[in-house]
């Protein structure tokens, strides 16, 4: 069953499968290639429907999901090098940040294990109206069926646990399809989940070009959810073409962040520096615009730019690296298009905003215009903005002019200021003091407007992958 160093085949009804078309797999830092999937095609995706179809006839009880979810994050654990090896690998992340990625891929299936065994339905106080006297009702938690699971380049390890362990917790078999710049992550954890012992069906792992199997995935009717993420033109694009089903989108965002005048300035640089160009912004909560007070805007910049001058650019591989390529060149091109048109505008790079060999240096751009692309739509690189503001009505309306919505942060000494805060940006999470990259996989995750319509975090998506059925008896 096991997959080969570089050539990996397709997970379909618990055998590896071989398609005779591959699909290369290259590093984004110096394209080299680092392997071989198995490129599925229409039949393939049918056959993982029809496998996972099949599993779910045969229920699995609730201990022996959260057995099968404990064995994998033991595995996880055990492997975690070589984990951090493939995500750093096939997207180009830096070892440093794809060894916490693969240490949060362990807690996420831990916390999945602990919902599998506490799944359960409430009992319905009848008798509060006179029409439920002498009854009793009580509520069951029943997988909602099928879960097809699309995951994106960026986490390709945390990401697809995020949706395969929830699902699993819920009683859903998957038919998993990972992006293409970075499959070997989700195939990798597909012969642990292989290992602990997950009965054939139940995971199904097709890659492929979205374009050819995307469609069928999405329309055949034996999938009741899609787990979604990624972009949102892709997202909501999904969720039109399939009305009937139940489609769950954690889409990008513009990160903005508020420093009031009061805030530890010298905590604040620290962490903003850290993340805002970690796996050089590659993060849907990347920190992308910071807006602060007038009078901290200078004291801001003095501690901030050494901080984002002193963060190391180069091979991912390396212990060192802070900072890597994008995933792709036109990606690299379209931040550094998007740097000119804020530059044409009035904008002032204060530091970075060229190319040192291949890689885009970390860039801070002040005074974009609030309409350019690198104030309103989701940069994905190297790159944040700051701006100065008068007062905290101007910074709220600043952060919240952009379409997206999925995590803010504000940094400030007054509690009062930052609760005003966390009531008025439009987002489904926000941190204090704490740049807003931050997640745990405990947290209630995703956004409002374009950013989505769903929380993930396995006790969160473990219940929009339910469904809850009631039961009335007569006594
Ligand atoms: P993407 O281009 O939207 O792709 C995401 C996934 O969708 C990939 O597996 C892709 O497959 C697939 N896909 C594309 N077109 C499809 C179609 N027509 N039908 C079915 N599947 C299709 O996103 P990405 O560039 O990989 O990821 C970056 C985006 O993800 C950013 O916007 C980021 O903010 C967002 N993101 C959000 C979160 C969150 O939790 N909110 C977390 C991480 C990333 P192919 O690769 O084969 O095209």
């Amino acid at each position: 069953m096991a997959t080969t160093a570089t050539e990996h085949k397709l997970l379909i009804d618990g055998e590896w499968v071989e398609t005779g078309e591959w699909l290369d797999v290259h590093s984004p830092y110096d394209a080299d290639l680092v392997g071989r999937v198995a490129k599925a095609g229409v039949d393939e995706v049918r056959r993982a429907i029809d496998a996972a179809e099949h599993a779910m006839r045969k229920p699995l009880p609730a201990h022996e999901r959260a057995g099968i979810l404990d064995r994998v994050a033991e595995l996880l654990e055990q492997r975690s090098e070589e984990a951090a090896r493939t995500i750093s690998g096939e997207a180009g992340k830096p070892m440093k940040a794809a060894r916490v990625e693969a240490a949060r891929a362990v807690s996420t299936f831990t916390m999945a294990a602990v919902e599998a065994r506490k799944l359960a339905g409430d009992v319905v106080p009848m008798d509060a109206s006179p029409a439920g006297v002498g009854k009793l009702a009580l509520t069951l938690r029943l997988p909602v069926g099928v879960v097809a699971a699309i995951s994106p380049f960026n986490f390709p390890l945390n990401l697809v646990a995020h949706k395969i362990a929830p699902a699993l917790a819920a009683g859903c078999a998957v038919v998993l399809k990972p992006a293409s710049q970075t499959p070997l992550s989700a195939l990798f954890l597909a012969t642990l989940e292989d290992e602990a012992g997950l009965p054939a069906g139940w995971l199904n792992v097709v890659c492929g070009s979205s374009g050819e199997i995307g469609d069928v995935l999405i329309e055949d009717e034996r999938v009741r959810l899609i787990s979604f993420t990624g972009s949102a033109a892709v997202g909501w694009r999904i969720r039109e073409r399939a009305p009937r089903k139940r489609v769950n989108l954690e889409l990008g965002n513009a990160t903005p962040v508020i420093v009031a005048e009061d805030a530890d300035l010298d905590d604040a640089a620290a962490r903003l520096a850290a993340n805002a160009f970690s796996f050089a912004g590659q993060s849907c909560i990347s920190v992308q615009r910071i807006y602060v007070e007038r009078t901290a805007y200078e004291p801001f910049l003095e501690r901030f730019l050494p901080k984002v001058e002193a963060l190391v650019l180069g091979d991912p591989a390396d212990e060192d690296t802070d900072v890597g390529p994008l995933i792709s060149s036109s990606d690299r091109d379209r931040v550094l298009a998007w740097i000119e048109e804020a530059k044409e505008r009035g904008a002032t790079v204060l530091t970075g905003g060229a190319l040192e060999g291949d890689l885009l240096r970390p860039t801070v751009v002040a005074d974009a215009p609030p309409d350019a692309k690198l104030s309103c739509e989701e940069v994905f690189g190297p790159l944040c903005t700051v701006a100065a503001y008068d007062s905290l009505d101007d910074a709220l309306a600043l952060a919240n002019g952009t379409r997206f919505g999925l995590q803010a942060g504000v940094f400030t000494r007054d509690v009062r200021r930052a609760l005003r805060v966390a009531q008025e940006l439009e987002f489904g999470g926000v941190t204090v003091n704490e740049a807003p990259t931050f997640r745990a996989d405990q947290m209630p995750y995703g956004g409002v407007k374009d950013s989505g319509n769903t929380r993930e975090g396995p006790a969160y998506a473990v219940r929009e992958m339910t469904d809850e059925r009631v039961v009335v008896l007569q006594l």
